[in-house]
């Protein structure tokens, strides 16, 4: 596994980050145990690094993951606190339910703009105390936007940006993927730690993985990318794929066993366009929201990229 500085933190970090968000209640809702299973063999297997969100309801997996377990662990969460005490409940949230007294990187959630940060400013200040106190390492934010990471760029006291990043630009809401890349080249300039999300777009790339996989690691200026894994195998093959090896099938054949679904948000606007893109009818719009009929869902992804609020995944 390559470990990578993140920016000017001094935080050292595995480049394959586990992205928890998969085991946990809102996609795959693995029992805690299960999905502490998985984290914790990621974690033995060198990947140090946890990305989650107060959001993700997932502090308890890590929690489990981590008891008694004396390697590295650099654990980064995410919050759309806006106040002070807002976001002094959130610190003390996942500090509480992870069982750690320090939360190496706290970001302010999906940051859209200037003026989304500017909005947030005061919750940020809290952090920049937990900062100086110790509490925290590092702080900054996420975004799925190009103007996010530009806007993170001018801001000094921003230390990581989690941006949105594949190779389609599927889900980045205001520019394409090359937009995107011109961001963080900037933001890499400016001396911003960088560790990406999404490489297979939500699993809608799943059928392109490699391709999208080369993407990201051909990125120099992405010190980590975070991965959703939701299994062992999965594990396995990314830390292989992450190492610059070939998959062997039987890694491969174990990831294929286990089965995938389309996952819709809770934020779908029943806008239709998921539904009149899908060949296969396996998507309705009922009481104002997209509802998929998995049995005739061929898990294509080709419903993915059309949803401007980025609700499809295939987890
Ligand atoms: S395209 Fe997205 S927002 Fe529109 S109905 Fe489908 S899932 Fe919902
Ligand atoms: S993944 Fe493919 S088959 Fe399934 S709902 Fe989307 S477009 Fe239709």
């Amino acid at each position: 596994m390559e470990y990578r500085e993140l920016g000017q933190t001094g935080i050292r970090v595995s480049r394959l980050c586990f992205g928890v968000l998969t085991v946990g209640p809102l996609q795959a809702g693995l029992t805690v145990d299960s999905g502490a299973e998985v984290i914790r063999y990621a974690l033995e297997q060198g990947v140090s690094f946890l990305d989650t969100a107060q959001y993700y309801r997932t502090y308890p997996y890590i929690k489990k993951a981590v008891r008694g377990y004396h390697g590295e662990v650099v654990l980064a969460s995410k919050s759309y606190a806006y106040t002070r005490k807002m976001m002094q409940e959130a610190v003390e949230e996942a500090r509480k339910e992870t069982g750690r007294d320090m939360i190496d990187i706290f970001l302010l959630h999906e940051q859209e703009s200037a003026l989304t940060i500017r909005g947030h400013w005061e919750a940020y200040e809290y952090l920049l105390e937990c900062k100086q106190k110790g509490i925290i390492r590092a702080a900054g934010i996420s975004t799925h936007t190009v103007a996010g990471v530009k806007a993170a760029c001018q801001v000094p006291e921003i230390d990581v940006i989690h941006p949105l990043y594949n190779y389609r630009g599927v889900g980045i809401t205001d520019g394409d993927a090359s937009a995107m890349g011109q961001a963080i080249k900037e933001a890499v300039a400016a001396g911003k730690g960088i560790y990406s999300m999404k490489p297979l777009g939500g699993g809608n790339l799943l059928a392109d993985s490699r391709e999208a996989f080369d993407f990201v690691l051909r990125k120099r200026g992405l010190h980590s990318i975070a991965v959703g894994m939701k299994t062992t195998a999965e594990v396995d093959m990314n830390i292989l794929i992450f190492s610059g090896g070939e998959v062997p099938d039987s890694v491969r054949d174990k990831v294929n066993a286990v089965p995938r679904r389309i996952h819709i948000e809770s934020w779908c606007t029943g806008c239709g366009k998921c539904a009149s893109r899908c060949t296969a009818g396996a998507i309705r719009i009922e009481n104002g929201r997209a509802v998929a009929d998995h049995a005739r869902c061929r898990i294509c992804g080709y419903c993915g990229p059309v949803c401007e609020e980025f609700c499809i995944k295939i987890i």
